[in-house]
């Protein structure tokens, strides 16, 4: 798609053929129909009934009378807009009514066109997608600028900014094509934002980089996630994108014929084993590549899965059968195997990853999956109509049931709009937050799942099942699995991290009751909301030996007392923890501001951070200072000691290490026991993520009492 254009990048799966469809058209034949319109209707009448056609020409004909004599700022007719959204949606494959609402789209927003003229002409339902994708007007209308016709202001603007996206939240609930056009509509602004002016450019590709990117890739939209990732990412930081592109350019060319020899050996191996499949290569997309970099703190080039492979197949079995095949052929890297087969992700992503030490000793990251996956994988929701399209069987049903499982959480938006009852702007904050955050699943004892962002504790869980179970958590029952891959079951403060894939019950008491302390303990700004409110309420009622003093000040908008830091280029930060120096509480520490707000914490003796302050000298940029920054301006985080252990070698006394780290609710990331020269002495290395509501001091102590330890210490030259 676009972006693939832009930076030169081989993708061979990316499914297009309908560009070649226009380049095919010829601009000079003398045509009294628009040639995009053409190419729009070459398309459709792939997979629409000659009715369905009628009703798209007769929507194009509204539109086009609507927009006539109206120029986009890059000086094309304005229809050509919306005729380019309606084709995204159209390789997609969508129905009539969302091809049409698409050529509608901006008519009721723009031109003198009213809701109630489309539903009279198109009915109630192409009406209401167009409604979903309109801005909230009322704003404007309820301030108008003091001379009547100068700009909105900056305030104005904002707000209204909020009001939209929380509208298009409530009504994508009532029909999957609403966030679709949303989509198709932002990515065609993005590849033609060029024209617009430097604030309207960093406006859009922001809102994009936090918000519909992310929306995106919950929705199993990969393609376009990716594609909107990169040109926010481009708009945002030309010079970072130009210098990552480059780079990838650069391993590209050192790695193409090493893929190629890969690509052919995969093949031949398969074939001989008599399984059908297509071999392909990608590299990564610059975004991401820049993105696990920082956040690994290595070099993009030695990024293992720069390039990966792809192995498509006819059927689940066969994923099997050649996922045997390839280990049979290269040793595995055991730490990245996962089955997205048998577990699915959320948003339904499917497909086995594995690492080999394949050709050359390099590492090779393989996709298995079959091309139903796959295209699944590319496409998300939007692969039912695909699907249905492919099969000529036509779209039935206003929500098809597949679609109402993958939106399963949009309908928590409603109910969190009904009972928090926010503002635009906190609303917003609030599902970009806690929903389009990387999740991870939990299971209730009933198997049930629960989906949470990254970092939940109990209480956040708590709070997420129902306010009177928050309200009196008093820890959970987890089943967890040890790093070494025990399932064990554990019993957990309410400030237990969740990790992926526990099983938690959450255990209740009549006498537990939310405290302040509570605030720092949650992840999700929907829990502070509650407990906020639980503790004015609890502290009008006068309850004896309240420590709620300053609940009204710390918990009014869930925010916490101290202000949170923010990003220079203006909002709240989101924080990181550097995944190079590992800083902890009390560590000298700065910041290093990056996109869509990120901002990834320091240990000040860090070398790569001096690196990346010397590279961002070098380059001129506005960001080449540390920012400064304290402990508690950071929310509760999940932070990593690297700690030196050295004791009486007793057998067992990594064990009892671990049963200690288990007790304190401390998972174990990593441990290694050290050969000693002199004999009975033991030096392991540990180590721990810790919740930042536990004291690193704390944690040392206890590990000295355990039996046949003589000394623990953190690990200072990590990074440094
Ligand atoms: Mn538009």
């Amino acid at each position: 798609m676009g972006a693939t254009a832009l930076t030169g990048q081989s993708d061979q799966a990316t499914q297009d053929s309908g560009e070649q469809a226009a380049e095919g058209q010829d601009p000079m034949a003398d045509a009294p129909e628009n040639v995009s319109l053409r190419a729009l209707i070459e398309i459709c009448a792939r997979y629409m009934s000659p009715a369905d056609l009628e009703l798209i020409r007769s929507a194009y004909a509204v539109a086009d009378e609507a927009h006539r004599g109206v120029l986009r700022k890059s000086g094309e007719p304005y229809i050509e807009h919306p005729l380019a959204v309606a084709r995204i949606l159209a390789e997609l494959a969508l129905d009539a009514a969302a091809i049409a609402a698409a050529l509608l789209h901006d008519t009721v927003e723009d031109t003198s066109l009213k809701k109630e003229d489309v539903e009279a002409q198109f009915g109630p339902t192409i009406a209401a997608i167009v409604d979903g994708v309109t801005k909230f007007a009322a704003v404007e209308a309820e301030a108008p600028a003091p001379d009547g016709a100068g700009p909105p202001s900056p305030d104005r603007k904002a707000r209204q900014q909020s009001e939209t996206v929380r509208k298009l939240f409530l009504a994508m609930g009532d029909d999957p094509r609403i966030i679709l056009l949303k989509l198709a509509d932002r990515l065609h602004n993005l590849r033609t934002l060029g024209s617009m002016s430097a604030a309207q450019r960093e406006r859009t590709a922001r809102e994009t980089q936090e918000i519909y990117a992310p929306l995106a890739g919950r929705l199993g939209l990969y393609l376009v996630k990716s594609e909107l990732e990169d040109l926010a990412f481009y708009y945002l930081d030309p010079a970072t994108f130009a210098d990552v592109a480059a780079h990838l350019k650069e391993e590209e060319q050192k790695r193409a014929d090493w893929a190629r020899r890969m690509r052919k050996r995969l093949k031949r191996e398969l074939t001989a084993q008599g399984i059908c499949a297509a071999v392909n290569w990608r590299m990564k997309r610059p975004y991401r590549a820049y993105r696990e970099a920082q956040d690994s703190g290595m070099d993009i080039a030695s990024l293992h899965d720069l390039i990966a492979f792809r192995v498509l197949v006819n059927s689940k079995p066969d994923c099997y059968r050649a996922l045997r095949v390839i280990h049979h052929l290269w040793h595995p890297h055991a730490d990245r195997i996962r089955d997205y087969i048998a577990t699915p992700k959320i948003n339904g992503y499917q497909s086995f990853h594995t690492a080999v030490f394949a050709l050359d000793g390099r590492l090779a990251q393989m996709h298995i999956r079959t091309h139903r996956m796959h295209r699944a994988a590319q496409h998300g929701v939007a692969t039912y109509w695909l699907e249905r399209a492919a099969a000529g069987e036509p779209v039935t049903g206003e929500n098809p049931v597949r679609i109402a499982e993958a939106l399963g959480w949009v309908t928590q938006i409603a109910s969190w709009q009904r009972e928090l009852g926010l503002s635009a702007a906190d609303f917003v904050a609030t599902v970009r937050g806690d929903l389009l955050e990387e999740q991870i699943h939990v299971f209730t004892p009933k198997g049930h799942i629960r989906e949470l962002p990254e970092g939940s504790t109990v209480l956040d869980l708590a709070y997420q099942i129902h306010t009177e179970i928050g309200d009196h958590a008093a820890g959970a029952v987890v089943q967890t699995t040890t790093s070494q891959g025990l399932l064990v079951a554990r019993t957990v403060g309410v400030n237990y991290v969740l990790r992926r894939g526990d099983i938690v019950r959450v255990v209740t008491s009549p006498d537990a009751k939310p405290d302040v302390s509570w605030l720092d303990m949650v992840r999700t700004r929907y829990a502070r909301v509650k407990i906020g409110r639980s503790l004015r309420r609890l502290d009008a009622e006068g309850g004896p030996g309240e420590r709620t003093r300053n609940v009204s000040e710390r918990a009014d908008d869930g925010g916490p007392l101290v202000e949170p830091l923010r990003h220079p280029a203006g909002g709240n930060a989101r924080v990181e923890l550097a995944r190079c120096c590992f800083p902890c509480p009390g560590d000298k520490i700065v910041g290093l501001a990056g996109p869509a707000r990120r901002v990834t914490i320091h240990r000040t003796c860090c070398r790569s951070l001096a690196r990346s302050l010397q590279r961002r000298r070098a380059a001129g940029r506005a960001d080449a200072e540390p920012l400064a920054v304290s402990w508690s301006q950071i929310q509760p985080i999940i932070y990593r000691p690297h700690l030196l252990i050295s004791g009486q070698d007793h057998k067992g006394l990594m064990h009892e290490l671990s049963k200690l780290a288990a007790s304190m609710n401390l998972s174990v990331s990593g441990s290694r026991a050290k050969a000693v020269s002199s004999r009975h002495r033991a030096a392991i290395s540990l180590t721990l993520d810790v919740p930042s509501t536990t004291r690193l001091d704390v944690v040392l102590r206890q590990l000295h009492t355990v039996p046949g330890v003589l000394t623990v210490e953190r690990d200072l030259s990590k990074g440094c």
